[in-house]
């Protein structure tokens, strides 16, 4: 599916009364009608990894419907399985969350807390036999549990009596029973259609500790235990999960039905956030993480919202990425090609312009004065008039791009060429003159005379040039590392059709160009703040960077325009010349 399918699917599938989406048509009306006063919704991540831009959708959705609405968004951690839990996740969260624009105010919540609550309606149940200790072994059971075409049978331990249940749950809870020795299950209907009524477990023995509440508990609740009545207990409205909740909802609503809760929540379901040539599971990208495929839960490659932070993204792009995927209950898989024109849209804004030549070939200009040098004026961002300027260093030596010159160019390659005069950004007007290549015969310097009378980057006779050239001067560069990425998997949908996703991953997502020469402005740059290298795309500085080794991550490239030739040349054999020709001037000339 491309992009622009997957978005009109999502469109299509959400369209309302409202014009917005299902989920707010329901809030609105639930306010307009008096079913709910005020609308309270929660964003209930399990602290077992990292943040994803899967998770994005549901924060933007959650905290965002609260705040349309004048509502309120908890955050809930949904912590009920300390075996995979650890506080390096809960913090991570947090920051990812606050990072992403959102504020839960007083209202940081974890189902930890309401364990003793849950473990009195647990009693509850089970004195109104609705709820017994089974010592079938997980193998038993789920023979016991039948299939989708086969009921169900009831366990041998299905009629216990209120008081030996009671007594046995109190043991659980007490520790004398091992690990898996038993689990209190809710007493519904082994022949129900809907496998999450065949009588779930409610509570498990765990033995392990705890990173909020320690050793106290040895008994566990599960997610269905834990999560409606977490919901009830904060007085949650609208409980916004994706769709493979919706087979639980009625074991949801079953608890709810069965036990005294404050009150009644609803659950409504939505799609997850696909994301082509990416993983979005915490599991998945755990495996990732932990096997060393990547550096870390922000390795920049990773869909992770660490990642994406490390990468330079910045969250309003992905807080309008999420706007425009909009809200549907049919799934889909989203382009990449969506989150990244966000982002460049917003770079293009946000972004201060600098100059950097990735892959350098050197140039002398030969009737420019030996060891002197100039101080040239750049604007730091066309889009932003109150960026100003800053001054740049001009010399006799300087580097451009290897990709900008061909001795030897096909029709439409507007850049230099050996008689052929190009500008330099901000600075002259130049023109190859010589070819200076290695025993390989590989060009390796270039010759070039200058026109003093162009200044600035402008002829004063009025003649024009095809391409400008963004450089960096011999006397005053940095050399710096340039980390270059690309899609962290080889296929849109990695795994797919039983294959190990692991195998899809893409060999060359990660390419480090260490001799890169950048202006010496790039030395000040901080992680977070977004720099357009002209002509290549949009960097941020990352945490590995010292003043004396700057390191940059593109974030995103821009549309290269010659790229875009070829391509459409090798597609169409080469028609429609003349548009091309005047689309590549645009591009070489545009500099964006
Ligand atoms: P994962 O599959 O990555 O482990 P999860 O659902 O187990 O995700 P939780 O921590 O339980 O992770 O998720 C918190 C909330 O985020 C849940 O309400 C879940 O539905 C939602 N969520 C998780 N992944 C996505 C996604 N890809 N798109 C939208 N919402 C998501
Ligand atoms: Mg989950």
């Amino acid at each position: 599916m491309t992009g622009s399918d997957a978005q009109s699917d999502s469109n299509c599938d959400s369209s309302s009364d409202s014009g917005q989406d299902f989920v707010r048509d329901i809030i609105s009306g639930d306010l307009r009608d008096g079913r709910v006063a005020s609308v309270v919704t929660r964003f209930p991540p399990e602290p077992n990894g990292y943040l994803h831009i899967g998770h994005a959708k549901s924060i933007c959705l959650n905290f965002g419907v609260a705040a349309e609405f004048g509502g309120r968004c908890h955050l809930r951690f949904d912590d009920t399985n300390p075996a995979r839990e650890d506080q390096e996740y809960i913090d991570s969260i947090q920051r990812d969350v606050r990072w992403l624009g959102f504020d839960w105010g007083d209202h940081l919540h974890y189902a930890s807390d309401y364990f003793q609550q849950l473990y009195d309606w647990a009693e509850h149940l089970i004195q109104a036999g609705k709820a017994y200790v089974d010592d079938l072994s997980v193998e038993d059971m789920r023979a016991y549990r039948g299939t989708v075409t086969e009921a169900g049978r009831d366990s041998p331990f299905r009629g216990r009596s209120v008081d030996e249940n009671l007594d046995l749950f109190r043991r659980m809870r007490d520790g004398e029973f091992p690990d898996g020795a038993c689990v209190l299950r809710a007493k519904i209907d082994m022949a129900s259609g809907n496998m999450n009524l065949r009588d779930p477990v409610l509570y498990r023995i765990l033995r392990a500790t705890h990173p909020r509440t320690g050793d106290d508990w040895r008994i566990y609740p599960n997610y269905d235990f834990a999560h409606g009545q977490s919901d009830a207990i904060e007085g949650i409205t609208h409980s916004l999960c994706t769709l493979e909740f919706a087979d639980h909802r009625p074991l949801y609503d079953w608890l709810l039905e069965n036990l005294p809760t404050p009150s009644t929540p609803r659950q409504y379901e939505f799609a997850r956030l696909n994301l082509a040539y990416t993983v979005l599971s915490k599991r998945r990208l755990m495996q990732l993480v932990d096997d060393g495929h990547v550096t870390g839960w922000d390795d920049p490659r990773m869909p992770s919202l660490a990642g994406l932070r490390r990468r330079g993204v910045p969250p309003e792009a992905i807080r309008e990425f999420v706007a425009r995927i909009g809200v549907a209950r049919a799934d889909s898989i989203i382009e990449m090609a969506q989150l990244e024109n966000c982002i460049r849209e917003n770079l293009n804004k946000a972004a201060q312009r600098r100059m950097a030549v990735l892959n350098p070939l050197k140039i002398v200009i030969e009737n420019y004065p030996e060891g002197e040098t100039e101080i040239l004026s750049a604007v730091n961002n066309p889009e932003d008039e109150t960026a100003g300027t800053r001054d740049i260093i001009f010399s006799r030596e300087i580097f451009i791009e290897h990709e900008d010159f061909m001795e030897d160019p096909p029709r439409k390659f507007f850049r230099m060429t050996p008689g052929r005069e190009v500008r330099l950004r901000y600075a002259y007007f130049i023109t190859c003159t010589e070819i200076i290549k290695n025993d390989a015969g590989e060009v390796v310097e270039l010759r070039c005379t200058y026109d003093p009378a162009t200044r600035g980057g402008n002829a004063p006779d009025g003649r024009k040039v095809k391409a400008t050239l963004h450089w960096a001067s011999a006397a005053a560069s940095v050399k710096t590392e340039i980390r270059v990425y690309d899609h962290l998997f080889a296929k849109p949908d990695p795994g797919a059709g039983g294959g190990d996703f692991v195998d899809d991953l893409n060999p060359a997502s990660l390419t480090v160009l260490t001799g890169c020469m950048a202006e010496p402005a790039v030395r000040d740059a901080e992680p977070g703040i977004p720099i357009q290298f002209e002509r290549q795309g949009y960097f941020c500085a990352d945490p590995d960077s010292t003043p004396d080794h700057p390191v940059f991550n593109r974030t995103v490239g821009l549309r290269d325009a010659w790229a875009r030739v070829q391509t459409q040349d090798q597609k169409k054999g080469g028609g429609q010349q003349k548009q091309k020709e005047k689309k590549q001037r645009n591009g070489a000339d545009g500099g964006t």
